[in-house]
């Protein structure tokens, strides 16, 4: 059976860089999916579409060159053959990802995608309708959170780190922000799947929590 590991959870939770260590410890791939919305949120804002006008958005969408390279080095997310990876990172792009990731045609083509990679090759899967929508057959399941406290210390830190002016209140009101959008949008919102485990980090290090990963993978992998 591939060994298909679906990670959901809010912003900030450190799903991505939790799964890129597990996954190196696993010998599998991981794919990152928010980095699509976030392609898609950089083409908008390059080509001057509103993120909130969903038809132009949706034909941005449909027309759109992403290209996503998953190796052991970790992903490479391509937009129109340029390689975009650090670009989509920005707080405006963020916020554009959120929004234009709210319409059904969007997700409908983003879900395909993912699907198509996930049936490939072994990987962790994380975003924020993995357990839900895109593998909710995938044999392992986790939803991993942290208090919003928690998460935006953590993305306020990792900004500090790089240089970025932002202070501690400004990067919990986008934590906020962007938890709202996303757990209330009307097409496949955040939420828990009923099958997955609930992983809290707020009082773990980052190396408890990829531990306990590793652990339950090992056990799906030996067939416990
Ligand atoms: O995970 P990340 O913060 O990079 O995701 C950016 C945005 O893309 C999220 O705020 C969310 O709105 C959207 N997203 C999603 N479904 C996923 C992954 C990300 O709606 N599977």
């Amino acid at each position: 059976m591939r060994l298909n590991i679906a990670i959901d959870g809010p912003v900030g939770a450190g799903k991505s860089s939790i799964a890129d260590a597990a996954a190196a410890r696993l010998g599998i791939l991981h794919l990152d999916t928010g980095a699509m919305y976030r392609a898609l949120g950089l083409k908008t804002l390059r080509e001057g579409v509103d993120p909130a006008q969903e038809d132009a958005v949706v034909s941005l969408c449909q027309g759109l060159n992403l290209a996503v390279q998953v190796g052991e080095k970790g992903q490479r997310t391509l937009l129109d053959g340029e390689d975009v990876s650090s670009q989509i990172r920005t707080p405006e792009v963020s916020m554009a990802a959120s929004t234009v990731s709210r319409y059904a045609q969007v997700r409908k083509h983003m879900v395909a995608l993912q699907q198509q990679l996930a049936a490939a090759q072994d990987m962790i899967v994380d975003g924020r309708d993995i357990c839900t929508t895109v593998l909710p057959q995938a044999p392992l399941k986790i939803y991993l959170t942290a208090s919003s406290e928690e998460r935006a210390r953590r993305r306020w830190k990792e900004m500090q780190e790089k240089g970025e002016p932002d202070t501690f209140e400004e990067v919990l009101a986008q934590v906020i922000a962007r938890d709202e959008q996303d757990m209330h949008r009307p097409v496949e919102p955040l939420r828990q799947a009923e099958d997955a485990t609930l992983l809290d980090s707020t009082n773990l290090t980052f190396d408890q929590v990829v531990d306990q990963i590793v652990k339950m993978a090992e056990a799906v992998r030996n067939g416990d």
